[in-house]
C-alpha cells in the first residue's frame, strides 16, 4: 500500500488560506472572530463488538464549522489517519464551498479513525450505527446533514438514515445525502463530484485555450471523485494517461481505457496490474508531462518538496486540500492554473443540496434536470471566481475564498450577534 501523504496540518492550511482571503477582503476583526472557527465540535468514543468477539474503541468526530447561512453540511470520512484537526479543516472548507456555489448551507464534517479496508460489513454497520447514535443530538435535516466522503458510500448513508429514523420513529430521508435512490437519494448524486470537476475543467480549458479533446490528463486517486472525472474527461476526448490509487499507479502514453479500468477497480479493488499499462511511482504521476493534473485522493499531496516537479498546466483539485500554501506559491510562479477545491469539487455538495430539496418536497427530479442545474451552478461559480481572480489579480484559490468568506461575512453581519 502506498503511504498516505498527510504531512503538515490541514487545519493550519485552512486558517492560513482564511487569513490571506480575509486580508484581501479587508475583513474587520470582529467578523473574523465570528466566522473563522468551528461553532461546535463533538468528539465521541465508538465502541464496537468486532467479529471475533472483542470490543474495539474508535475515536470519532463531528465538527460544525458554520450554520450562518443554513444547516451545517459535510461528509463523513473513515480513514486510519483521521484526526480532529483534519476534520476541522474539512468542515471549514465546507463552509466556504457552500457559499462559493451559493447554496443555503453552512459547513460541517465528520470522521472516524478506523481502517475500513480491514473491517467486515457487519463491523462497519455496527460502527456506523453507534457513531450515528452518538452524534444524533446534533444532526438532522434542519441542523446538520452528513454525506459520503473518503471510504463511506450510499450504504453508509442508508445505515445512518435508518438509525436516525428508528430513533425518531418515522422515516427521515433528509438527514443525510448521498443515499441510495430507493431511500430518497437523488439521481446524479453519485457522479456529482466528478461531474462538477469536469465542468470546471471545461471552463479552465476554455479560459487558457487548451482544447479538451486530445488534452492529456493524470488522475491521483481513483475513487468516487477521481474515477468519474476521469470517465467524463475520457468521454470528452481527453487522454487520461496516468491513474493511481492507494495500491499503485498505472501509465499509458496513448491513453488508458478508462471504462475498463473502472471495471477492474470495481471487480478487484485496485488499478495496479491493468493490462496495456506500465507501473509508475506516485512521484512520477505528480510530475507527469500532461495538460491536466487531477489530485483526487487526500490532503497535502502536493507540497513544498514536490510542487516544482508538477508540469501540468491545469491542476483541478477534486480532493479537498491537496495543495499546501507553499505548493500554491510554487505553482503560481510556474504559471499553473489551479481550480481550487472549494470550487472544483463543489458539484458533490451542490447535488446533495438538490437531494435535500427533493427529500423536503417529496418530489423527485429527472437526471437531465439535475445535470443541467449542476452545470449552471458550476459554470456560474467558476465565472464568479474567475472574475475576482482577474479583477483583483489574486490566485484562483484566494479568489474562491474571497467569494465564499465574503458571502458568509455578509450573512453574519446582517444576522448580528445573539444575544
Ligand atoms: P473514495 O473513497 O471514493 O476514493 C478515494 C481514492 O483515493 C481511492 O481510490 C483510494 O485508493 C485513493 N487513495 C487513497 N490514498 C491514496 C494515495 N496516497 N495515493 C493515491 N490514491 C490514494 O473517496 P472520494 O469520495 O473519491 O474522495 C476523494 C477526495 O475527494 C477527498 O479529498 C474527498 O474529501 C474529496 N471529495 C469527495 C466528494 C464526494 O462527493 N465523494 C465531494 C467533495 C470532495
Amino acid at each position: 500500500m502506498l503511504t498516505t501523504v498527510t504531512a503538515g496540518n490541514a487545519y493550519d492550511v485552512a486558517l492560513e488560506n482564511f487569513d490571506t482571503a480575509a486580508n484581501a477582503l479587508g475583513l474587520d476583526q470582529d467578523t473574523r472572530e465570528m466566522i473563522k472557527y468551528p461553532e461546535r465540535i463533538l468528539m465521541v468514543t465508538v465502541p464496537v463488538r468486532m467479529d471475533d468477539g472483542h470490543i474495539h474503541r474508535f475515536e470519532a468526530y463531528r465538527v460544525q464549522h458554520s450554520s450562518v447561512r443554513g444547516p451545517a453540511k459535510g461528509g463523513i470520512r473513515y480513514h486510519p489517519q483521521v484526526t480532529l484537526d483534519e476534520v476541522k479543516a474539512l468542515a471549514t472548507w465546507m463552509t466556504w464551498k457552500c457559499a462559493v456555489v451559493n447554496i443555503p448551507f453552512g459547513g460541517a464534517k465528520g470522521g472516524i479513525t478506523c481502517d475500513p479496508k480491514r473491517m467486515s460489513q457487519g463491523e462497519l454497520e455496527r460502527m456506523t450505527r453507534r457513531y450515528t447514535s452518538a452524534i444524533l443530538p446534533i444532526i438532522g435535516p434542519e441542523q446538520d446533514i452528513p454525506a459520503p466522503d473518503v471510504y463511506t458510500n450510499p450504504q453508509t448513508m442508508a445505515w445512518i438514515m435508518d438509525t436516525y429514523s428508528m430513533t425518531k420513529g418515522y422515516a427521515v430521508p433528509g438527514v443525510v445525502t448521498g443515499k441510495p435512490i430507493c431511500l430518497g437519494g437523488s439521481l446524479g448524486r453519485n457522479e456529482a463530484t466528478g461531474r462538477g470537476v469536469f465542468y470546471t475543467i471545461e471552463c479552465a480549458c476554455e479560459h487558457i485555450h487548451i482544447p479538451l479533446k486530445g488534452a492529456t490528463v493524470a488522475v491521483q486517486g481513483f475513487g468516487n471523485a477521481g474515477s468519474i472525472a476521469a470517465q467524463l474527461l475520457h468521454d470528452a476526448g481527453a487522454k487520461v494517461i496516468a491513474v493511481s490509487d492507494s495500491t499503485g499507479c498505472v501509465y499509458n502514453r496513448n491513453g488508458l481505457n478508462i471504462p475498463e479500468l473502472i471495471h477492474m477497480k470495481v471487480l478487484c479493488g485496485h488499478v495496479e496490474g491493468f493490462p496495456e499499462s506500465e507501473p509508475i511511482s506516485p512521484a512520477e504521476l505528480l510530475a507527469m508531462d500532461c495538460d491536466i493534473l487531477v489530485p483526487a485522493a487526500l490532503e497535502n499531496t502536493v507540497r513544498e518538496d514536490n510542487a516544482a516537479s508538477v508540469r501540468a498546466r491545469i491542476i483541478a483539485e477534486a480532493a479537498n486540500g491537496p495543495l499546501t500554501p507553499a505548493a500554491d506559491r510554487i505553482l503560481e510562479r510556474k504559471g499553473a492554473f489551479v481550480i481550487p477545491d472549494i470550487l472544483c469539487n463543489a458539484g458533490g455538495v451542490t447535488v446533495s443540496y438538490f437531494e435535500w430539496v427533493q427529500d423536503e418536497q417529496h418530489l423527485f427530479w429527472e437526471a437531465q434536470d439535475i445535470y443541467n442545474r449542476l452545470e449552471r451552478v458550476m459554470k456560474t461559480s467558476f465565472r464568479d471566481v474567475l472574475k475576482i481572480h482577474l479583477d483583483r489579480n489574486v490566485p484562483m484559490r484566494i479568489a474562491a475564498n474571497m467569494l465564499g468568506i465574503g458571502r458568509v461575512s455578509e450573512a453574519v453581519k446582517i444576522r448580528g450577534i445573539y444575544p
